[in-house]
């Protein structure tokens, strides 16, 4: 049984597994200036040289893409499958880290820490040790398995915009830079800039300045808006039967009142997870008894468009849904307005089913009617592989294999390393309840789930290369 011999080597070579998990993770591999020759800059060139140093002494044949990528092959056959990668890391804090200094590896209580312990080298490493360990058994492949790591995932993926401009997608490629079972489907994402300009100065009573948010891919948990022309009585009325769940406090500025509103930030594919301070707020302005100058209209027709509560879309006409990857999510992330300009933008996570046709086009001619142009942004399609396909249901084997845990491949928000590619799904190496703390402080990665990773990828090796 290959399983056997593969499970023993991979234990066996625990020890092995951490040391070299320990030599990447002591390159600051946070992306730095560029360079000649040095694409990401000094800290990502140097972890490829190291990793190619490490490649070559396990016998394997690398390729070095310019600093961008470095690549081992299993053999010379025919492609089958690529795992992919990376070993460029987010940049630390280090005063917030209390086990050890980001890129001083430790080991305790069953985990190893360090900055790209879990995000993504100790992965990196556990693919490795998989290829390592068939290769080492004398196990031979009829097709050909290559690691593929990156050095620039963090920062916009470019490292594999340029692999790809020189080698083929494999018909096959799984990156362990996620969670467990199998996700195998990302949505698409639309996120556009909207406007509007105003020759007049507004009529008071009326906002003259709005103010919110600064990443469209997060619920916005701090907004504030001047109001011009009415009492603190009626501010603080307005403010007392507010029912959004929102803090909001109002002082006086000068001749105007200032009110701020505090909601509770989340991840913009999940928004119902938060209170977008931004919604609230533009909810409490309308219920403000303000002028009807095309500044108060235009406030209170996005808030019409964008509800506190309506976090599908349904008021701009897009809350489509699919089985396979359910709601359409809306998030209103900035908005910014200073009496005779305004602009705002928004982040939509699009199922399988949305196309520019029935999300796009149609929140446009929204925009249109309302008076507000935008911008002519389209929607990055969804990524999406079978649940039926071969690749997901042998990971999802090799998965319930080990773990005796019954999987069901997930669909998320957001994106992966691989959502560019055809045929690529994500597959590891967080397990389901365990927060690594990916981009966090004091990020690890659980010892026994790096051995367990290798055993699984061996065993999807073997059972794709075949
Ligand atoms: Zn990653």
């Amino acid at each position: 049984m290959y399983r056997e011999i593969l499970d023993r080597y991979i234990d066996e070579h625990k020890e092995e597994m951490l040391e070299d998990v320990k030599t990447l993770v002591r390159v600051d591999s946070v992306r730095g200036e560029a360079k000649e020759g040095m694409p990401f800059g000094e800290g990502p060139a140097k972890v490829i040289e190291v990793a190619e140093k490490m490649l070559s002494g396990y016998g394997f044949k690398t390729t070095n893409y310019d600093n961008y990528v470095i690549t081992a092959d299993f053999n010379d056959e025919e492609k089958q499958l690529d795992i992919l990668a990376h070993l460029d890391v987010v940049p630390v804090s280090p005063s917030d880290w209390t086990v050890t200094a980001p890129f001083e590896p430790v080991i305790l209580d069953g985990k190893i820490y360090g900055r790209g312990t879990a995000d993504d080298k100790g992965p990196a490493v556990a693919a490795l040790y998989a290829m390592r360990a068939i290769r080492e058994s004398g196990i031979q492949l009829p097709k050909n398995v290559r690691l593929i790591l990156g050095a620039d995932e963090e920062c916009g993926s470019g490292d594999l915009e340029y692999y790809y401009k020189k080698e083929a997608e494999a018909p096959m490629t799984f990156t362990p830079d996620a969670n467990f079972p199998v996700i195998n489907i990302e949505k698409g994402r639309l996120a556009k800039e909207f406007g509007a300009e105003f020759s007049e100065e507004p009529v008071l009573p009326a906002v003259t300045a709005f103010h919110c948010g600064t990443a469209v891919n997060i619920v916005p948990a701090n907004a504030f808006a001047v109001v011009k022309g009415l009492s603190m009585e009626t501010v603080n009325a307005a403010i007392a039967s507010d029912e959004s769940g929102a803090a909001f406090t109002a002082s006086a500025c000068e001749d105007a009142i200032k009110i701020v509103a505090k909601g509770v930030p989340f991840h913009a594919s999940m928004p119902d997870g938060g209170n977008n301070a931004l919604c609230s707020l533009l909810e409490l302005l309308g219920t403000l008894p303000l002028s009807d100058c095309p500044q108060n209209r235009t406030l209170k027709a996005i808030s019409g468009l964008f509800p506190r509560t309506d976090y599908y879309g349904e008021a701009l006409g897009v809350n489509i849904e699919d089985e396979v990857s359910g709601k359409l999510t809306m998030n209103l992330g900035i908005l910014n307005y200073e009496g005779s300009t305004l602009c705002g933008q928004f982040d939509s996570r699009v199922p399988v089913c949305g196309n520019n046709e029935n999300v796009t086009r149609v929140i446009e001619n929204k925009f249109a009617e309302n008076g507000l142009s935008y911008d002519s942004v389209l929607l990055t399609p969804p990524h999406y592989v079978p649940a039926d396909s071969e690749l997901v249901q042998a990971l999802m084997a090799c998965y319930e294999n080990y773990t005796g845990i019954k999987g069901e491949p997930i669909a998320i928000g957001g994106g992966t390393y691989v959502h560019e590619l055809e045929r690529g799904v994500a597959f590891g190496c967080e397990m389901d309840g365990v927060d690594n703390h990916m981009h966090g402080n004091d990020e690890f990665m659980e010892i026994d789930v790096l051995v367990m990773s290798a055993k699984i990828f061996a065993d999807a090796i073997i059972r794709l290369c075949k």
